[in-house]
C-alpha cells in the first residue's frame, strides 16, 4: 500500500473533511492519529471504524490553538507510534459577520484556531520530521483565502495566512526533504456549510462549473496524493479542490 509504515496526524478529524482524510490515509496504509477538540465520541467511532477495516488509529483530544496542547499532541503521537511522517492541519472554525458587526473575540478566535493552530502543529512536527529527514505537511486552506468573501474577513485573513505560512515553510524545510502544500477547498458538504441558508447555497452553486458541491472525499483524494510518493517533487503549492469555482 502507498503509505504503509507511515504515521499521519490529522487535526480536527472527528467529522467533515478531516474525518474523510483520516479514513483515506488509513485506507492507503498509514497509521492514523486522530485529533479532536470536543467531538470525542465521533473521534473514537472513527478510530474503531479504521480498526474494523484492518487499519490502526488512535484519538487524542487537544485544542490546537493552545501551544502546549498542540505540542503535547505531537509528543503523544511520537510516543505511541514512534514516528510522524504526515501532518494534516485541518481543524478550523467560522465566526461570520460583516466587518462592521464583527466582534474582536470572533476575529481573535478564528485567527487562533485557523492560523495559530496550524503554526503550533507545524512547529511541533518540524523537529521530528527534520531528524527523520522526511515529512509531508498538508494545510487545509480555502478558496476564500485566495478570493476573499464578504462576511468572512476573519476567516479569509486566516486562510490567506495559511497560504503564506505554507509557502514560507516550504522554502525553510525543502532542503530537509519535507514538503509543505496547501489544499484550497471550495464549497464542500460538511457541518460548516450545512449551516448556510438555501439562498446562499443556490448562489454558490451558480458559480461552480462542475454544478455540484464537493464531498469531503473529493478533498481527501488530493491529501492522499500529496502524502504519497507521486508528490515527492511538489512543494509550496496551493491546489484548489472546488469544482472550478475559483479559476
Ligand atoms: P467541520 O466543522 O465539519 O470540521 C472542523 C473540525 O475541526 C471539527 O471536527 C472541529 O471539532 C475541529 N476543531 C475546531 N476547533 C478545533 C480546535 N481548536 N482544536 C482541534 N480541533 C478543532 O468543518 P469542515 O468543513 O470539515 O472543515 C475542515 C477544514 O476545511 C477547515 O479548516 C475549514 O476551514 C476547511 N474548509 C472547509 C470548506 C467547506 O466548504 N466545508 C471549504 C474550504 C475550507
Amino acid at each position: 500500500m502507498l503509505l504503509s509504515g507511515q504515521v499521519a496526524l490529522v487535526t480536527g478529524a472527528g467529522r467533515g473533511i478531516g474525518r474523510a482524510i483520516a479514513l483515506a490515509l488509513a485506507e492507503a496504509g498509514a497509521r492514523v492519529a486522530i485529533n479532536y477538540n470536543t467531538s470525542a465520541q465521533a473521534a473514537l467511532e472513527l478510530a474503531a471504524e479504521i480498526a474494523a477495516a484492518g487499519g490502526e488509529a488512535r484519538a487524542w483530544q487537544a485544542d490546537v490553538s493552545e501551544t502546549d496542547q498542540a505540542a503535547a499532541l505531537v509528543d503523544n503521537v511520537l510516543q505511541h507510534f514512534g514516528r510522524l511522517d504526515i501532518l494534516v492541519n485541518n481543524a478550523g472554525i467560522t465566526r461570520d459577520n460583516l466587518l462592521l458587526r464583527m466582534g474582536e473575540e470572533d476575529w481573535d478566535r478564528v485567527l487562533a484556531v485557523n492560523l495559530k493552530g496550524y503554526f503550533n502543529c507545524c512547529k511541533a512536527a518540524i523537529r521530528p520530521m527534520t531528524r527523520a529527514r522526511r515529512g509531508r505537511i498538508i494545510n487545509i486552506a480555502s478558496v476564500v483565502g485566495l478570493r476573499g468573501n464578504a462576511g468572512q474577513v476573519n476567516y479569509a485573513a486566516a486562510k490567506a495566512g495559511v497560504i503564506g505560512l505554507t509557502k514560507s515553510l516550504a522554502r525553510e524545510v525543502g532542503s530537509r526533504n519535507i514538503t509543505v502544500n496547501a489544499i484550497a477547498p471550495g464549497f464542500i458538504e460538511t457541518d460548516m456549510t450545512r449551516a448556510l441558508t438555501r439562498d446562499i447555497r443556490e448562489q454558490m452553486l451558480k458559480n461552480i462549473p462542475l454544478g455540484r458541491l464537493g464531498e469531503p472525499a473529493d478533498v481527501a483524494g488530493l491529501a492522499v496524493f500529496l502524502a504519497g510518493p507521486g508528490a515527492a517533487y511538489i512543494t509550496g503549492q496551493v491546489i484548489a479542490v472546488d469544482g472550478g469555482m475559483a479559476m
